[in-house]
């Protein structure tokens, strides 16, 4: 029998394959292949599905996100209040502008920023909070924009793992001052490289984000600031404009997948699946449990034995890495959920098409795993 993988990044390619390529072929026809007519138009498609007045189209998510806060004006000797259950580039963005991010740990049931836990952390130099609605699951935005209005805070949306998710009916990325999502290839609306995007209902803050884009000014050779070279590009574009119709579909189909291991794991008295959030509309861009009484590590090797892949998203909270270890090697801060998780999160098997006898097949070995035939 075949192994499971952790995701197949491009299942979705064989269905659209015609019209990628037509869409590919166009573009290299056109000679248009920078700023042309995809990046225009996926732009409105992209604002329209959101529902969201603006959108700039960027060469990353990390870049989407130093982009925000440079767009907001924030910069050195600013703090920003931030999770470290993290990929990294959420407090690297932070670091880039010249602010400095502060750790907040999560709550256990969203593996998202705990609000409880925000408000000793306000300083007067606060101006920003950065959810991240990690692995497609809601942060509890409601409590996070109280705070934020309560202080004049900014809150800038990490989606880079949500897109089309939500949260009371509103698309994550349109509840804060700005979004920033990534099309990197194996998140769920992946370009086929890199690509990222800027949302905002502020026209001023979208005119800068737009500027910052394109070496600070609008109009060649008018350079009003110092921006970057971050346009997405019109392969890039051209790509996401097929595959975004079809978006709703495929997170529907990973909520289907969930709901199976659900229904299939939540009896086992050593895992943990993840929570179903009354508020949030949960995209499943990884379905990820965790594996109690310190045995993790040893279930991931005794999956992968039996032949199935999994990962651990991640195994270092970011306030722990060798970044920002002082030079006397010892860390301060203790964020305790945030350290239990990173020990015992792990990923399973997941993708919108992924076939119903190889999730049968997953099923099957984490059962033998947990010891249980
Ligand atoms: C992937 C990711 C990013 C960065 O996106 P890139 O497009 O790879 O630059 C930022 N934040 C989170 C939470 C991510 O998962």
């Amino acid at each position: 029998m075949s192994n499971v993988p952790v995701f197949e990044v491009n299942s979705e390619v064989e269905l659209l394959w015609n019209e990628i390529m037509e869409a590919v072929q166009g573009v290299i026809r056109s000679g248009k292949f920078i700023m042309g007519p995809n990046v225009t138009a996926f732009e409105e498609e992209v604002a329209a599905y959101l529902g969201v007045k603006y959108a700039v189209a960027l060469n990353s998510g990390t870049d989407a996100l130093v982009i925000a806060l440079k767009a907001l004006g924030i910069g050195p000797g600013d703090e920003v209040i931030t999770t470290p259950f993290t990929f990294f580039a959420t407090a690297e963005a932070i670091g880039q502008v010249g602010a400095t991010p502060i750790f907040v740990d999560v709550e256990e049931c969203s593996y998202n920023l705990d609000p409880n836990k925000m408000e000793e952390k306000i300083t007067s130099r606060t101006k920003a909070i950065m959810p991240v609605h990690l692995y497609g699951q809601a942060a509890d935005m409601d409590e996070i924009r109280r705070l934020a209005a309560k202080y004049k805070l900014f809150v800038v949306e990490d989606v880079a793992q949500a897109f089309g998710g939500e949260y009371k009916g509103k698309k994550l990325g349109t509840l804060g001052d700005a979004g920033c999502f990534s099309f990197f290839p194996t998140k769920n609306l992946g370009a086929y490289g890199d690509g990222g995007l800027f949302v905002t209902q502020d026209e001023a803050v979208a005119q800068i984000a737009r500027k910052l884009r394109t070496h600070g000014g609008i109009n060649k050779y008018r350079n009003e600031m110092l921006g970057y070279n971050s346009r997405l590009d019109e392969i890039q574009a051209a790509i996401l404009r097929v595959k975004l119709p079809h978006i709703d579909h495929w997170n529907e189909n990973r909520r289907g997948i969930a709901r199976k291991y659900d229904d299939q794991l939540h009896g086992i008295s050593e895992i943990v699946v993840p929570a179903e959030l009354p508020y949030a509309k949960h995209v499943y861009h990884q379905y990820t449990v965790r594996i109690l009484n310190g045995r993790r590590d040893e279930f991931q090797r005794h999956l992968s034995e039996l032949g199935i892949s999994t990962m651990v998203y991640y195994p270092t909270p970011v306030h722990r890495l060798p970044v920002y270890q002082p030079l006397n090697g010892k860390s301060e801060l203790h964020l305790p959920v945030s350290e239990t998780l990173a020990d015992e999160v792990l990923s399973l098997p997941i993708w919108p098409l992924m076939h119903p006898e190889k999730q049968e097949r997953a099923i099957r070995s984490i059962r033998e795993a947990a010891g249980l035939r």
